[in-house]
């Protein structure tokens, strides 16, 4: 299955305020398939014809319920100057994070919300998450900081049925939060 703007599900479908189920291991098929076509996904949104071509947007991530299936996984392609960082992951779980936070300073956006909701983020600075990797075929613990600790928890918080927008101060959506790390 190729995603695109038609199988990606937008902010109201009902879907995405769900918890998403637990995935059996080792994974089926089905699943397995499912988890390939998103990490594809993510690696070939990089490109800027593709995006053309199939309607979507250029992301870093992509949870699973995004395309309508409710299940614990997501899949993460970033590909920057500091490296390539990738994930395939299956019921992950943060294990530890730090007490400071971080936030964009351009605030977050998402393939299922349009248009953008405009506001700082808070996310916790470093994680360690537990998760099968597909991509390893192994249970890791994975620390993150930074850019891809905060790409983890908004991948995450879709498994919860939550979305970026919810941590926004909805009073005061660019009010500073003291002590964090802005990214
Ligand atoms: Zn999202």
């Amino acid at each position: 299955m190729i995603i695109d703007s038609t199988t990606i599900i937008l902010d109201g479908n009902p879907i995405l305020r769900q918890k998403a189920e637990k995935v059996a291991l080792p994974l089926s098929e089905e699943d397995r398939n499912t988890l390939t076509d998103m990490i594809e996904y993510v690696r070939n949104s990089h490109d800027a014809d593709f995006c053309k071509e199939h309607n979507v947007r250029a992301s870093v991530g992509i949870a699973a319920p995004q395309i309508a299936v409710s299940k614990q996984m997501l899949a993460i392609s970033i590909m920057d100057e500091d490296g390539d960082i990738e994930f395939a992951l299956v019921n992950p779980k943060i294990i530890s994070n730090s007490t400071q936070k971080a936030y964009l300073e351009n605030g977050e956006s998402c393939l299922s919300v349009v248009p953008d909701r405009e506001g700082y983020v808070p996310r916790y600075a470093k994680i360690t998450v537990r998760a099968y990797n597909m991509l390893t075929d192994r249970m890791e613990d994975i620390r993150l900081t930074d850019y891809p600790a905060i790409v983890m928890q908004h991948e995450m918080d879709h498994l919860k049925g939550k979305l970026y927008y919810d941590h926004i101060d909805q009073k005061d959506p660019w009010k500073d939060i003291p002590g964090s790390v802005v990214i």
